[in-house]
């Protein structure tokens, strides 16, 4: 299945909140969704005065903004849904969990660039390593003490270093470590829901997929 090109600006829009897709622009006034708090579409000013949304849609709504977030197909997110259903514990922060502990998160969440997209570009075009071994699968799942790494021919990459100089760069999260200059980080720990700085309610994603 191709993957989504057109303005991604539109999903944020679509969903009524930021989803954080573009990078630095996202912090600043310029994102849409600050100018023009209404979805996208010749009817989207006269859809936020309809009436309240069904259960359904507020669970569809849920699905498809945290799929867009961490920019899975339908597919990948389901099978990741199957894989955190089969895993004991809470679906739904089971869920969470293994988007975060993934390749392409990691490199963002580290500061490395400066959204997902980038990260998965990154990691698709061999700059990345974990363990000192190049790793070019953006969905390839990090474990507690794993290294990630850009290889030495990538760690003068323009934008490297201007997302880790960005003042707009969010703090890095507890279970992470990052050595700036060698450009070498660590999963410090597995991360738990209370780390993952995601303001979703994922129990709806559970619902819509239980149906
Ligand atoms: Fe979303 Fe960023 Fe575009 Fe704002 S600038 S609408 S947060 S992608």
């Amino acid at each position: 299945m191709a993957r989504y090109t057109g303005p991604v600006c539109k999903r944020c829009r679509r969903e009524g909140q930021k989803l954080f897709l573009k990078g630095a622009k996202c912090y600043t006034e310029k994102c849409p969704v600050e100018r023009r708090q209404y979805p996208p579409g010749h009817h989207g000013p006269a859809s936020v005065r309809r009436r309240k949304q069904s259960d359904y849609a507020m669970q569809l709504r849920e699905k498809q903004k945290v799929k867009r977030i961490y920019g899975l197909h339908e597919k990948q997110f389901r099978n990741l849904f199957e894989y955190a259903a089969g895993r004991p514990g809470v679906t739904g922060e089971n869920l969470i969990i293994a988007l975060e502990s993934r390749l392409d998160n990691v490199v963002f969440r580290m500061g490395l660039t400066a959204s997902r997209r980038q990260a998965r570009q990154l990691v698709r075009h061999r700059h990345v390593s974990v363990n000192g071994t190049t790793v070019n699968i953006p969905s390839y799942r990090l474990s507690a003490g794993d290294e990630v790494a850009l290889r030495s021919k990538s760690r003068d990459l323009d934008l490297v270093a201007a997302s880790l100089e960005a003042r707009t760069r969010p703090p890095l999260l507890d279970w992470l470590s990052l050595d700036e200059k060698r450009r070498v980080g660590r999963v410090v720990r597995a991360p738990t829901r209370g780390d993952i700085p995601l303001a979703a309610q994922e129990q709806l994603i559970v619902e819509l997929y239980s149906k």
